[in-house]
């Protein structure tokens, strides 16, 4: 690993996934994907690692992987821990429990009542095949009226398929950010249309993932993604402690390259060239840069001398 005193005050916030069952199957998930088993942490295991990560200045966590409220006692008492811990919480639903709205009131309310700050409700042509798109105006009108924070995660991969969608959001008067879909997962089935991008930085804020197997990766979206290399696997909690695996992050020279130079420059210093780096979605430009091992030997090498120079 290597090291290096880049950050002094870190902001220490990581997706928590408290299991990654879901009670659905998109065909672009990433999260629960079939060639990984569907585990679960126990209710006491997880309440003890937050209390260890209010002791190492976690600030935020935020309870995703699979679908968390098919837990849902399990998660009211996590989100109240957060809640005493002065730890921010978001619970991260497809809105299968928002058939009516009297459903999603009780289940809002009760969220509510536990101390939640934030709720994220994700919406997409491949949820929606399994979720009425009307559960999701349900959640979010609970949301505000219970006054709780919340947001539509508009998954899509921006063809004119999702077009209705989008519409849908707007004549509904919701809070929504659309977001791309990762071709990681399930989604490595697809065929995505090749694209040309702006030449921008592709610097990515990388928020930590905790697996139910106590697995801690450095990237919450690519995590446990990148097989041949294993780039992103801190370490696991049986053997070290929350500490440990957020200073393994913190000080990873090549970690901190990509939240600060990002990738198309990264990309740029290994050769590859400038009219093949803009046909890259930022997490395929990752994957190839970072699962290779011929790639990441050649990083490593020039993580602390030339890459670090390679600067304007
Ligand atoms: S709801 Fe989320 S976790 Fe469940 S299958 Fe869909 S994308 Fe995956
Ligand atoms: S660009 Fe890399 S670090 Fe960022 S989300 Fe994608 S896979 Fe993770």
């Amino acid at each position: 690993m290597l090291g290096t005193s880049t950050t002094m005050n870190p902001i220490r916030q990581i997706a928590f996934g408290y299991s990654t069952k879901c009670n659905i199957r998109c065909g672009h998930c990433v999260a629960s994907d079939d060639s990984i088993p569907h585990g679960k942490m126990t209710l006491e295991r997880a309440m003890a690692i937050i209390e260890q990560m209010a002791r190492c200045n976690v600030t935020g966590i935020s309870f995703t992987a699979g679908e968390p409220l098919i837990f849902f006692e399990d998660m009211t008492r996590l989100v109240k821990l957060c809640h005493e811990k002065d730890i921010y919480s978001r619970v991260v639903t497809n809105c299968f429990w928002a058939k009516t709205s009297e459903q999603a009131d009780d289940t809002v309310s009760a969220l509510t009542r536990s101390g939640l700050s934030q709720l994220r409700l994700s919406f997409s042509r491949w949820h929606q095949e399994h979720i009425r798109r009307e559960n999701v105006v349900n959640a979010a009108n609970s949301c505000q009226k219970h006054g709780l924070d919340y947001f539509i995660s508009f998954v899509t991969d921006f063809s004119r398929q999702d077009d209705s969608l989008e519409q849908f959001l707007r004549d509904n008067n919701l809070k929504f950010f659309p977001e791309p879909v990762i071709y990681l997962g399930r989604a490595q089935e697809f065929d995505p249309p090749r694209i040309f991008t702006d030449y921008h930085p592709n610097t990515c804020n990388m928020n930590p993932y905790l697996s139910p197997e106590l697995d801690m990766f450095a990237c919450c979206d690519g995590g446990d993604q990148f097989k041949e290399t294993e780039f992103f696997l801190l370490g696991n909690l049986r053997d070290y402690g929350i500490d440990e695996l957020f200073k393994r992050k913190e000080n990873n020279v090549l970690f901190h390259l990509i939240r600060t130079m990002g990738l198309t420059n990264i990309a740029s210093y290994l050769g590859l060239k400038a009219n093949e780096i803009v046909q890259y979605r930022k997490c395929e430009l990752c994957e190839k840069l970072f699962n290779s091992t011929e790639n990441l030997n050649t990083l490593e090498k020039a993580a602390t001398s030339d890459l670090l120079n390679w600067k304007r």
